[in-house]
Order: C-alpha cells, then sequence, then structure tokens
C-alpha cells in the first residue's frame, strides 16, 4: 500500500532521531545546528558610547560657545565628567563621559581652535548609542535548532563565547544498485551505464552539511547488496538507488530486511519515484530511492532533505514554499500527486516542458519545484502557485535595477 506524500513525510519524521552534540570553536561551528540557546551574558553595546566622530555636550548649552581641552578616543576609559559650557571631542565608539546628554557630530559645530559654537537646537540623547539597545543582557540571541551562519558566528564573537554545543555532523553512506553501473572514472561498454546517482547523492548530502561516505555501487545479487550494506551501517543515513521496483532483480528492500531492516514504507503516491521506500536499522536511517536519475533527485529532496534537517536538530526541518504566478500555461496528466521541476526567475515560475524520470538535464537546470494534487491537469498563467525551492541563489547575467522605487 502506498502513503501519501504527508504521510510518508510524517513517518519520517517520527522515525529519524536527532543526533548526539558536540562541543566546537565557534570557528568550526559553521553550518552546524545549535544545541542550545545562546543567551547574552552582557549588554551589547556593553557601554554608552558615540555613534558619530564629534563633541560631548549638555543641551543648556545650545546656541552658545563652549570650551573644549579633552578628547576621549575609542578604547579609552575615560573619568572626567563633563560640565556646562564645556565641550569634549569624542570619537566613534568611544565611551560616552559622565554629564553628556549629547553628541553633536563634527560637521554640525563651528569649531575655533578650543571655542566650539553649537547650534540652537539639540535633541537630547542623540548620536548616543545606548548599552544594552542591540542586545541586552539576559535575553536569547541564538535559538537551539538554528543553523550556524556567519551572521551567527559574528554574534557569538560580539559576546566572547569561544566554543559552542552543535549537533556533530550527520554521516550520509550512499550507494547505487545495478549490473549495468560502472564508476565514472572507469571505460564502459556501449551496454553499460556510469553510475551518475552516487556521486549525486554524495555531492547533495555535502551540500547540504552532511559528511558522505562513497559506497559505490552494488550489482543485483543479494550477496553484493549485503556487502554493500554492512559497510554502511556505521552511517546515520543509508541513501540507496535502483531496485525497488517489480524488477525479477530488484533485491534491494530484501536485502535490507535481511540485515534487519524495520520497513516503515515502501511505496509513495507520488509521480515519478512511486518505489522510494523508507526503513530503520536501529538509529540508522535507510531511504532507498528509484534507480532513474530525475525520480530519484525529486524524492531525495522532498524525503531525504527533511530527514537530514531532522536528524541535524534542525527546527525548521519541514518545507517551506515561496508563492509565486505561472509564467504561462502548462498542462499535465491528471490522477496523480506530480512533482514538476522548473525555473523560478524571481517573478514568476514555470516548469520544464520536457521531465521524464530517466532524464538527468532538467536536474541541474531546476533551482524549484511544485507539487500538484491529483485534480490539477492545467496551471494556468498567472496562477498563484507555491514552490519549493531547491537551490537558491537569486543572481543575474546582467546588472539589473534593484533599488526600490
Ligand atoms: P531500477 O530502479 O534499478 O529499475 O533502475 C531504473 C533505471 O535507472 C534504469 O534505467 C537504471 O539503469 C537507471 N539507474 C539505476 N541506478 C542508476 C544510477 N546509480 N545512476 C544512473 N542511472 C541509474
Ligand atoms: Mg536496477
Amino acid at each position: 500500500m502506498a502513503v501519501s506524500i504527508t504521510q510518508a513525510l510524517d513517518i519520517i519524521y517520527k522515525n529519524s532521531a536527532v543526533v548526539s552534540a558536540e562541543i566546537l570553536p565557534i570557528e568550526m561551528a559553521l553550518g552546524r545546528v545549535m544545541s542550545e540557546d545562546s543567551i547574552a551574558t552582557f549588554d551589547l553595546p556593553r557601554f554608552d558610547n558615540s555613534a558619530m566622530d564629534g563633541y560631548a555636550v549638555k543641551c543648556v548649552d545650545a546656541g552658545t560657545t563652549v570650551t573644549s581641552s579633552d578628547v576621549i578616543y575609542a578604547g579609552d576609559d575615560p573619568t572626567i565628567t563633563l560640565e556646562a559650557t564645556q565641550a569634549i571631542k569624542i570619537m566613534t565608539g568611544a565611551p560616552i563621559p559622565q554629564g553628556c546628554e549629547a553628541v553633536l557630530p563634527i560637521e554640525n559645530v563651528t569649531v575655533n581652535d578650543t571655542q566650539i559654537t553649537l547650534p540652537d537646537d539639540i535633541q537630547k540623547n542623540g548620536h548616543i548609542r545606548r548599552a544594552g539597545e542591540d542586545i541586552k543582557s539576559g535575553t536569547v540571541y541564538l535559538n537551539k535548532g538554528e543553523k550556524v551562519t556567519a551572521y551567527a558566528i559574528a554574534l557569538l564573537a560580539s559576546q566572547g563565547v569561544t566554543h559552542l554545543k552543535v549537533s556533530r555532523q550527520i554521516k550520509v553512506a550512499v550507494f547505487g544498485t545495478g549490473d549495468e553501473l560502472r564508476p565514472h572514472f572507469e571505460k564502459i561498454a556501449p551496454h553499460q551505464l556510469y553510475n551518475s546517482n552516487t556521486p549525486m547523492f554524495l555531492s547533495r548530502a555535502k551540500e547540504l552539511g552532511c559528511e558522505a561516505q562513497y559506497i559505490g555501487s552494488s550489482s543485483d545479487t543479494m550477496e553484493s547488496l549485503e556487502t554493500a550494506i554492512r559497510s554502511a551501517l556505521n552511517a546515520d543515513i543509508i541513501i540507496t538507488s535502483g531496485g525497488v521496483s517489480m524488477g525479477d532483480r530488484d533485491f534491494t528492500k530484501d536485502a535490507f530486511a535481511n540485515l534487519g531492516m524495520t520497513l516503515h514504507f515502501d511505496k509513495v503516491d507520488i509521480k515519478p519515484g512511486k518505489p522510494t521506500a523508507f526503513g530503520t536499522i536501529g538509529e540508522t536511517v535507510i531511504i532507498n530511492l528509484p534507480g532513474n536519475p530525475l525520480a530519484s533527485m525529486v524524492n531525495y529532496e522532498i524525503f531525504v532533505r527533511a530527514a537530514i534537517r531532522k536528524m541535524s536538530g534542525m527546527k525548521a526541518c519541514y518545507h517551506s514554499t515561496i508563492t509565486t504566478e505561472m509564467k504561462d500555461d502548462f498542462s499535465l496528466r491528471a490522477g496523480k500527486y506530480t512533482v514538476r521541476l522548473g525555473d523560478f526567475d524571481g517573478n514568476t515560475f514555470m516548469p520544464f516542458k520536457k521531465q521524464l524520470p530517466g532524464m538527468l538535464s532538467p536536474l541541474k537546470a531546476a533551482n524549484a519545484m511544485l507539487i500538484t494534487l491529483p485534480e490539477v491537469s492545467l496551471l494556468e498563467k498567472s496562477k498563484v502557485v507555491k514552490i519549493i525551492p531547491i537551490s537558491w541563489e537569486l543572481a543575474s547575467n546582467t546588472q539589473e535595477d534593484f533599488f526600490t522605487h
């Protein structure tokens, strides 16, 4: 019995356990997932400081000429107090002296040696960055389950954090199955085929932050499959392709069953990729994808990616969509939950005209996909659709007008 896409995802989320945590220097934690909240131990900024190069002044002195003899630089620890009829020259980032009510930027005053003429209107607190206005001591500034980005590392460093508790990297083991398959670095006969799925799965796992182990490929015998599985069992996730449909030598699931796999589902109501199967051996998650490259890629994006997110401890482990419009009319065969790969150009989405399960060329071209309900047979131009991003970097071959008018 085939499960629905939603049921399949529920089963995956339920049976994919978050991996253990480790402590890393923050410089090594990029791309990992936080295992605990980070709480600020002090205010940011730490102390009231000047936002401009200028003069520390009092509001009562507006419109008068005051005397300035002292200077406070960034990095100083000033002990002087500002009195009325005085100004203290101050640099950006320098601590505000006692008694200062505002900083006037240097371009807003008239300087004549030590005599500084102030404008008529001085805004209280102007150009002063207050302690804690960015991050208050005691608040959570990074959450458990968030990915560590360069900007998260900036926050950690600003708090003087040296080490961080994160999920350990997920180990993914990958192999293909099929007597026809040969590795890409060998010469092949015309009736043979290069194994493109294994390098694809491996590289995608790395793109998604995993450590990936190349097992290569197995032939279509029980012995060969069991050997490949045994060498993959130390992984958190085993991803295979091929040997899961109705062929006489489709033994992948049987071989996993012989080695103790609990099968959670063996078919999904999805086109392409119906024979996708999911099981577990202990804490190891197994996803058997179909051999056809496009079918395997689509189901990798939907199911393997979900498992990776969940196991790495990401709170945002669910697929999310971008709402956009169809670029043009697109007809498809109704009756199944159908995945179509296509291109989102920043304004509209267009599925590729030609998409067959065994194809490879659409994979690289696609930056997003949509999944239609069985009753959908036409997506009209301008119809609002939901797309799931695949690889996302919006950039252009030409200089665009990127300003908001
Ligand atoms: P299967 O699911 O084993 O019946 O394979 C379906 C189709 O996908 C066949 O045409 C296979 O030759 C092809 N195929 C299977 N595994 C791979 C692979 N690792 N790389 C490229 N094509 C594959
Ligand atoms: Mg096969």
